[in-house]
């Protein structure tokens, strides 16, 4: 079958499960796949061809002893910010260009007992800083759709092997909108969980009280399925939080029959709109298609609500004080003594910290450390960091406010569609990009981005809907209602198009 990276993760278990083709040949199919184009693409920094033949082959003598782990055989591949035991673990940087991890990191140590087979480790922009995916030391990332422009970032790797259908989904992270906003481009679906609902142990630091992984599928319950295995309690992550984890894939799967044959079936869901969203800066057509995609949700039955949530201008500030100042402290470690690259013939010490430092991050992470470090000064400390820190509760306070009035809160998942390569946009103009993502990482909440058509250019719009503490599961079955009754998740970007 040469269609086999069309299909459904669904469709793939089943498959698998009735010995309609072995993990073998679905682990062959994909790496062909990437073998003939990722070239274009540069979406994985490493293909671990032949431990994943290894994994498929012990799948396949699991499968037949009957064992029905639903992942079980199923390929995947993970973002290079997550430890990876013996394989290349870059975070996108010449600091780790040769960093073999000495362990798993939670989440994949849990994916690999859940049986899934990885592919390899994916393009990502430098310590998960950007949104375009073109500050990684392993070069720009292309986007499936178009070529010539950018998957968004940071994730961006993760979502142009999806969309390129060189895996059937694969892991992300999401400190301000990693996941959703490369979702958004590449015409994918995408969940930034709950802080605290999956594990950040082995997951390479930014800025801590933000970073939470996720997943990206071409449909919820793809993502569902992904991140079944990742949510959960881990002792190893002090903020990680023990709560029981619902079956995700069993609640829409539900929610998606109760749902079959009823002509409102999301009667009683209150959609926040925040004008704030929906403000100067956004694009007409992300905005037509955006809304045309909630009428459909009226359509279905939801109702409107009209919300307040705090200014993006004030938020994007605060997001820019805070990762920042999390990211200067938590790459200190990358001295070339304790961590990381060091220079060549260092003269003295504070030759070998500075060249090590100058030589191993890029200029994105540098601008970063900078005012990071500016921040936290002392004299400057009151003045930005605490006050940041204020701020970041009042928005809190916003959102608390706003759920009081409706379910879920939808907005565009980004301001545009994906832009050319090369853009050389200055930062202001790029941190821009995250007006409608990083709210939701200050206020630790979950959202999902979906599919939502295409823009006159044919290049994919995301539509977002954030949700309530813990929502994961309402997020998923809600989308997952709307794809039932939309095509958008199916629409083929042109390189999963063709066959290799
Ligand atoms: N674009 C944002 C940043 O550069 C978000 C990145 C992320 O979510 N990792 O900080």
């Amino acid at each position: 079958m040469s269609d086999l990276h069309t299909l459904s993760v669904a469709k793939l278990i089943e498959g698998l499960q009735s010995k309609q083709f072995s993990s073998v040949e679905l682990t062959n199919h994909f790496l062909q796949r990437i073998d003939t184009f990722d070239k274009q693409i540069n979406s994985f920094i490493t293909v671990t061809k032949e431990q994943a033949l290894e994994q498929a082959k012990s799948a396949d003598k699991q499968l037949a002893e009957g064992d029905k782990r639903p992942l079980l055989g199923v390929p995947m591949a993970h973002k290079d910010i997550f430890c990876t035991q013996g394989v290349l673990t870059t975070c996108g940087s010449k600091m780790l260009h040769n960093f073999v991890a000495p362990y798993d990191a939670t989440i994949v140590k849990n994916i690999n007992e859940a049986g899934a087979v990885c592919l390899g480790k994916l393009n990502m922009d430098e310590f998960a800083m950007g949104s375009d995916n073109e500050s990684s030391h392993y070069g720009a990332v292309h986007n499936p759709w178009d070529l010539h422009r950018v998957p968004g970032g940071s994730s961006g790797g993760s979502a142009s092997a999806v969309s390129a259908g060189f895996v059937p989904f694969a892991t992300g992270s999401d400190t301000g909108g990693s996941i959703r906003q490369p979702a958004s481009f590449c015409g994918l679906t995408g969940i930034k969980p709950t802080y605290g609902r999956v594990s950040r142990f082995g997951m390479i630091a930014y800025a801590s009280s933000l970073d939470q992984a996720g997943t990206f599928g071409r449909s919820a319950e793809d993502c569902a399925y992904l991140l079944q295995p990742m949510a959960g309690h881990d002792p190893r992550d002090a903020t990680s939080i023990n709560k029981e984890v619902p079956d995700y894939v069993q609640a829409l799967q539900q929610a998606g029959q109760q749902a079959s044959g009823n002509d409102k079936p999301l009667a009683g869901l209150r959609i926040g709109i925040a004008k704030e969203y929906f403000g100067a800066g956004l694009n007409a057509d992300v905005e037509k298609q955006v809304k045309s995609a909630l009428k459909q949700y009226e359509d279905l039955g939801a109702t409107i609500v009209e919300v307040h949530i705090t200014d993006p201008e004030i938020t994007l500030a605060t997001y820019y004080m805070l990762a920042p100042a999390e990211a200067s402290s938590n790459l200190s470690r990358f001295d070339g003594v304790r961590f990381g690259y060091r220079c060549e013939n260092p003269k003295d010490l504070h030759d070998l910290y500075t060249r090590s430092r100058s030589e191993g991050f890029g200029d994105e992470v540098q601008r970063r450390i900078l005012m990071g470090t500016y921040a936290l000064s002392a004299g400057y400390f009151d003045a930005y960091y605490v006050k940041a820190q204020k701020v970041r509760r009042l928005i809190v306070n916003d959102f608390n406010k706003a759920f009081e009035q409706c379910d879920v809160i939808a907005s565009p998942t980004a301001p545009t569609t994906a832009y050319p390569l090369n853009t050389a946009v200055d930062p202001i103009t790029m941190y821009l990009g995250d007006v409608y993502t990083i709210a939701v990482n200050l206020a630790g909440l979950p959202a999902i981005s979906m599919p939502a058509g295409l823009s006159d250019e044919g290049l994919p719009v995301g539509l977002q809907l954030i949700g309530k503490h813990w929502d994961e599961e309402k997020l998923l079955s809600t989308a997952h209602i709307f794809q039932q009754h939309t095509d958008y998740h199916t629409l083929l970007s042109g390189i999963a198009k063709q066959e290799a």
